[in-house]
């Protein structure tokens, strides 16, 4: 295997941020893995995959591992119901779920058109249009960086919740492939809004019409990560108390707020930096969508540190309005 030295990542995040790696490498199997972390065990580490959820803001000095592991198996009961696929990390998401729609698996058709790989699917428990992938998740096969060692996760084991998973919290694992429960038969259950509607004129949907009515709600929602750099939502949906709910009803009747199993509520990231005056706000190359506030496009620069200077003004306007700290769902290296 090839190591290369002071690589550009420029190309390897959806944010277009400039930064080197001081060893960059494209394990094609395990055992490049096994061997690119036991030649460089004193380097810290750092995996990509697409790169649509993570940005620089300066030279990563240790190793950057971009997997190229690649390939697919299905498994089935003749005459059963349920199919199980195992997918490498290096899979294209979008492919997969197109793949599994054209075959008539369900369950991954309202996770349409998110970018990225496979393997970073289960780590901040991807989700759209009222899915999470921990719900079509058996299992999660991953390597241990510190150990070496293969390691399997159930379902429970993974510790999903929302945008969260033990991969996530730990960073101690490389994600190899995950093995997906899916269904031979479907029928449309509706669970968001915005899907329902786009959907309203047609009776039965299939599981190819749920696709194309994603594909369209999105492309009309959101930037094309190509044509204009972003990371898709940037903060994640903040949990409140009913009593700071209720106080904030009072100003912001229209406030969306959902309440959890926990008691919390959970309101719209988008709605309260709407608020805070900074739905389409553009500051230099930095600014926030004109059609969704949640997402901080790059209109130019290349230094990620553009972007958390904006990412802070618009935490403490939303701090300074409601008194909620928005957290990042972005990862920032
Ligand atoms: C336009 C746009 C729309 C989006 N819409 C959504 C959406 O609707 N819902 C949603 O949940 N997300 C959405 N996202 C975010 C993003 O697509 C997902 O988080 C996706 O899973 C990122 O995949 P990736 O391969 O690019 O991960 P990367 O950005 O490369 O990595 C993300 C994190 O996972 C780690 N990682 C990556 N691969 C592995 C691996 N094999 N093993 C261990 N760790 C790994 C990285 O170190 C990093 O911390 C959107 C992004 C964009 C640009």
């Amino acid at each position: 295997m090839d190591y290369y030295r002071q690589t550009s990542l420029k190309d390897y995040n959806s944010f277009k941020t400039e930064a080197l790696a001081k060893i960059f490498c494209q394990p094609k199997n395990v055992k490049e893995l096994r061997e690119c972390l036991s030649e460089h065990s004193a380097e810290q580490k750092l995996i990509i995959g697409g790169g649509c959820n993570l940005f620089f803001t300066r030279d990563f000095d240790g190793l950057v591992i971009h997997p190229c592991i690649k390939g697919l198996r299905e498994t089935w009961d003749e005459d059963d119901e349920d199919i199980f696929i195992e997918v490498n990390a290096s899979e294209n998401w979008d492919e997969l779920v197109a793949y599994c729609v054209e075959q008539g698996f369900a369950g991954l058709e309202n996770l349409s058109l998110i970018p990225g790989t496979v393997g970073a699917a289960p780590i901040q428990n991807i989700g759209a249009y009222g899915v999470e992938v921990k719900d079509v998740i058996r299992e999660v096969v991953a390597l241990d960086m510190e150990t070496n060692e293969v390691i399997s996760f159930s379902n429970v084991e993974c510790e999903f919740a929302y945008r969260d998973s033990i991969f996530k919290r730990t960073n101690k694992y490389i994600v190899i492939s995950v093995v997906f429960h899916l269904k031979r038969t479907f029928s449309y259950s509706p669970k968001y809004f915005d899907l329902n509607k786009e959907l309203e004129d047609i009776e039965d949907p299939t599981i190819q019409d749920v696709r194309d009515a994603v594909i369209r709600v999105r492309e009309r929602k959101l930037p094309d990560e190509k044509i204009l750099p972003n990371a898709g939502s940037f903060f994640k949906n903040p949990y409140i108390t009913k009593e700071q709910t209720e106080e904030i009803l009072k100003d912001y009747p229209d406030l969306p707020a959902y309440l959890q199993k926990d008691g919390m509520m959970k309101t719209s990231a988008a709605f309260l930096i709407d608020k805070s005056g900074y739905k389409g706000i553009r500051v230099g190359d930095i600014g926030t969508y004109p059609n969704q506030p949640l997402i901080i496009v790059n209109y130019g620069s290349s230094d990620g540190n553009d972007i958390v200077r904006f990412m802070r003004e618009i935490q403490a306007a939303v701090k300074d309005t409601f008194n909620i700290e928005l957290e990042p769902e972005v990862r920032i290296y």
